[in-house]
């Protein structure tokens, strides 16, 4: 057994984050009546959700007609029928009813004239099933993320949730095939924790930093989609990765599509409004896939703007002053602090830059993790759950349209808290640990904490940052694929002469920052495979090689297992859900994607 004294907690759930789908989730366990702890390795109300800007979209229908029915049609072409449909249909059907909950917990909401909830347009998200454009945009200014998040944590204070804060969570407990708790790492003190739990809810977020530049907090790292590559299950599609088309040009901070809902556009370097030309209908309000594609297409063939011609502009000075100070202030500051402009004169420089992921942890629409297993793609996990970024569930499939993620927090968060209380209650007696319960965790933080090599943490970060900028791209071919996926092989090994200086146990950056590596690169790993084994566009996939979507072949979602000794991954596949839960809505069969 270990050197290290371990503290031991019993709880009915462990939520590991606190973001916005952690803390829904956890406040839906506790209103439930579970006993319940969240874990974060950031204080609550850093976790990148504060960051969000634009807004969470529902068919609430204040600013003109709307159906939730038009919201799943969106969402579904937005996926490029990569998403599930029956999670899908329950996604858009409560997403109202969870914006409305957020209003009465307290969210700060901007207003229109009359009151209502104020909702701008966003790209891909229509009317009359893509005829018109809907304003469905549900927005606290360019804030909504930051309201989101605080709004949430003084419920969860308010129903005296455990919050564990500043713990880093080590790895999950698998018992004989079911998950039975976590590790963790207390970072302020260096003591060791053993969380006992009927569930554990991973809401660890998304893993933009394997990236070399994207618009994510440096603590999106992936962590619970690494530990669940550790306990020898898959992730799913997580060659799905989102560029957002406006990133600050060289810094990479947001710019949100809220400016383009706003009436701002795109041009190149001849001042075109180029999206007239790539999206004749949506124009700049184009799928995020789309429009990066079009802004690289530009930059290629020599329009880009700048002396370097490596950039395009993104334009809102013909924008009432009034509109963006109300509306935009965020971003206004943003654009005055990263890119030296005054958006009510000059356009800001951008470029698309990494913003999302849309695979993760496969997960019903009750967001407990599946895996396949004897041939059913559908086997629930036991003790496993999953929701936001971390999960895929799939209501995002290839290409997530902006602010679906927001909604897809509180909607699956809450489901997720609901269907836990469901199935504990079934079963509430819970299983005695094995003795030994915890220690391939500390195994694993010993390897790292006493790690006698010679390459810095930080040299294999870039190392694996800049292939996958490189090599895994808005476009992608299968040669550049084949070598990026060997320069992420040689990482990986490369690992295993890893140096970590500092081997104390309090405030040991070193070391966190090596397990979060270790997490990331697990990741790029099955990314990368995932990427040179799909041979079509679908979606954020978009392969020079294979430019056509392939629906016979690939309308299926890709499940990847890594081999965690060597970084060897292997691929498998799991149909996708092409039915819907009720009989309110149809399926909604492929067609070309055109906006
Ligand atoms: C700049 C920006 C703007 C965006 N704007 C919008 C928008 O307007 N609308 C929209 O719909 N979407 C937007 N998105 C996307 C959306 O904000 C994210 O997908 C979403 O907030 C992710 O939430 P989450 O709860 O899954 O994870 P996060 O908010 O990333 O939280 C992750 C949590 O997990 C915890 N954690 C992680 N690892 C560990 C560990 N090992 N141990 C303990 N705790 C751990 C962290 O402490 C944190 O609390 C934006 C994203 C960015 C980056």
């Amino acid at each position: 057994m270990t050197a290290y004294p371990i503290i031991d907690h019993t709880f009915d759930v462990v939520v590991v984050g606190a973001g916005g789908a952690g803390l829904r989730a956890t406040l839906e366990c506790a209103r439930q009546g579970l006993k319940t702890a969240c874990i974060t390795k950031v204080f609550p109300t850093r976790s990148h959700t504060v960051a969000a800007q634009g807004g969470v979209a529902a068919a609430l229908g204040n600013m003109g007609e709307d159906d939730w029915r038009w919201h799943m049609y969106d969402t579904v072409k937005g996926s490029d029928w990569l998403g599930d449909q029956d999670a899908i249909e329950y996604l858009c059907r409560n997403a109202p009813e969870a914006v409305y909950e957020l209003e009465h917990f307290g969210v700060p909401f901007s207003r229109t004239e009359d009151g209502k909830i104020y909702q701008r347009a966003f790209g891909g998200m229509t009317s009359h099933f893509g005829k018109g454009i809907a304003q469905r945009t549900c927005a606290a200014a360019d804030r909504t993320g930051h309201a989101m998040l605080h709004t949430l944590y003084g419920q969860c204070v308010k129903h005296e949730v455990n919050f564990f804060v500043e713990y880093l969570a080590l790895d999950l407990i698998v018992e004989d095939g079911a998950v039975r708790g976590m590790m963790a790492w207390k970072l302020d003190d260096g003591t060791i924790h053993r969380f006992r739990a009927h569930k554990v809810i991973l809401a660890t977020g998304g893993y933009g930093r394997v990236y070399f530049s994207c618009t994510g907090a440096h603590t999106q790292t992936g962590d619970g989609n690494a530990m669940v590559l550790r306990a020898g299950l898959p992730l799913q599609d997580m060659e799905f990765v989102q560029f957002h088309p406006t990133g600050i040009y060289g810094v990479g901070v947001l710019i949100t599509e809220g400016v383009r809902g706003e009436g701002g556009y795109l041009t190149n370097s001849e001042g075109e409004r180029f999206m007239e030309r790539y999206a004749p209908n949506a124009k700049d309000l184009a799928s995020r896939d789309v429009v990066s594609r079009a802004i690289t297409v530009e930059i290629r063939e020599g329009r880009g703007c700048g002396p370097l011609k490596d950039h395009a502009h993104l334009h809102l000075s013909h924008l009432d002053p009034k509109v963006i100070h109300e509306r935009l202030p965020g971003i206004t500051e943003s654009a005055r602090i990263f890119a030296g402009v005054d958006v009510t004169k000059e356009p800001i420089p951008i470029l698309p830059t990494v913003h999302y992921n849309m695979g993760g942890i496969p997960t019903n629409y009750m967001g407990e993790a599946v895996t396949l297993h004897d041939g059913n793609p559908d086997t629930v996990i036991p003790g496993l759950m999953a929701v936001g970024e971390a999960a895929c569930v799939s209501v995002h499939g290839a290409n997530r349209l902006g602010s679906n993620s927001l909604i897809d927090l509180v909607v699956f968060g809450k489901a997720a808290g609901i269907q836990a209380a469901k199935s504990i209650g079934e079963n509430p007696k819970h299983f005695d640990l094995q003795k030994n319960a915890g220690e391939a965790a500390l195994e694993r933080f010993d390897r790292l904490r006493y790690a006698k090599g010679s390459t810095k943490t930080s040299e294999l970060r870039l190392a694996m940052q800049k292939a996958m900028q490189e090599d895994a791209a808005v476009f992608r071919t299968g040669e550049v694929l084949e070598n990026g996926k060997k320069r992420i092989a040689e990482v990986y090994k490369a690992k295993a002469d890893i140096q970590v200086r500092d081997r104390s146990l309090i405030w040991n950056t070193d070391l966190v920052e090596t397990l979060e590596f270790e997490n990331l690169i697990a990741q790029a790993a099955v990314t990368i495979a995932g990427a040179v084994n799909r041979t079509e566009s679908r979606g954020a996939h978009a392969r020079e090689d294979f430019p056509n979507r392939d629906d016979k072949e690939w309308m299926k979602h890709t499940l990847a297992w890594l081999n965690n000794e060597t970084g060897e991954v292997t691929l498998d596949q799991r149909p996708v859900h092409s039915y819907t839960l009720s009989n309110d809505v149809e399926y909604i069969p492929p067609k070309a994607r055109t906006y």
